[in-house]
């Protein structure tokens, strides 16, 4: 368990990378959110984070969150939850009531589960389209080649308001090529929000555009 000074110290630090990144660059530090990956973490550790005013928490699994949260939720209401681990078309039902906003849509039959959901309860999370801009066979996301079908679909085919696009780069490889293709894509499909950078690229990632980061470990510490 990190010690909670810890964590708010590291917050702090982050935070500060963050407005340095974007300044370096002429970027507005207000437009680049962060989203603190709390993933494996218990709510003790997440605590001290809300405790410094951090709102915004990203987490890998439906289940996980279903049980962490909702308690954190009562003291914190005005927190947000970022869902950014792949998402089982049958888990869909819980992530569109617990999330905040999706960052892995990736398939029409995920697509298909969300849309229903979505139209049950008359609100849709904000929505952002992975894409595997390495095309890594393991990770989630659409081919960058089928992006702008896929992106085309979700808002057509199905009336989702897409507002982004997310990727994580290989981890051998440099991120920047990836970040820039990421880009290219969503400026083409006229899309705003640009959910990339974790702990060890986040800097190169505000460097080329994204609004949203991903950090866990450089807040958190390393996970178990
Ligand atoms: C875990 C995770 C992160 C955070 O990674 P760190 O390297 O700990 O900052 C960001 N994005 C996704 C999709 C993750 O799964």
């Amino acid at each position: 368990m990190p010690c909670p000074t810890d964590v708010a110290s590291r917050l702090a630090e982050v935070r500060a990378s963050i407005a340095r990144a974007a300044r370096d660059v002429g970027r507005n530090p207000a437009d680049v959110t962060l989203i603190a990956v709390c993933k494996t973490f218990p709510a003790e550790a997440i605590l001290p984070a809300l405790e410094a005013g951090q709102r915004v928490f990203g987490e890998n699994y439906v289940q996980e969150a279903k049980a962490k949260w909702p308690r954190l939720r009562e003291a914190f209401p005005d927190v947000r939850l970022h869902l950014i681990g792949p998402l089982q078309s049958n888990k869909a039902k819980d992530a569109v009531r617990l999330f905040d906003a999706i960052h892995t849509v990736d398939r029409e039959s995920l697509v298909r589960e969300l849309a229903k959901e979505v139209a049950k309860i008359g609100r849709s999370p904000r929505l952002f389209v992975q894409v595997n801009t390495g095309e890594e066979p393991q990770k989630g996301g659409v081919s960058p080649s089928e992006a702008d079908g896929f992106i085309a679909l979700c808002r057509e085919g199905f009336g989702l308001p897409i507002e982004g696009l997310m990727c994580i780069p290989p981890v051998d490889e440099p991120p920047s090529p990836h970040f820039a293709l990421l880009a290219k894509i969503a400026a083409r499909n006229g899309l705003r929000e640009l959910s990339m950078g974790m702990s060890a690229d986040f800097e190169a990632a505000i460097q080329l555009g994204a609004t949203y980061v991903r950090i866990g470990s450089a807040i958190f510490g390393e996970r178990a």
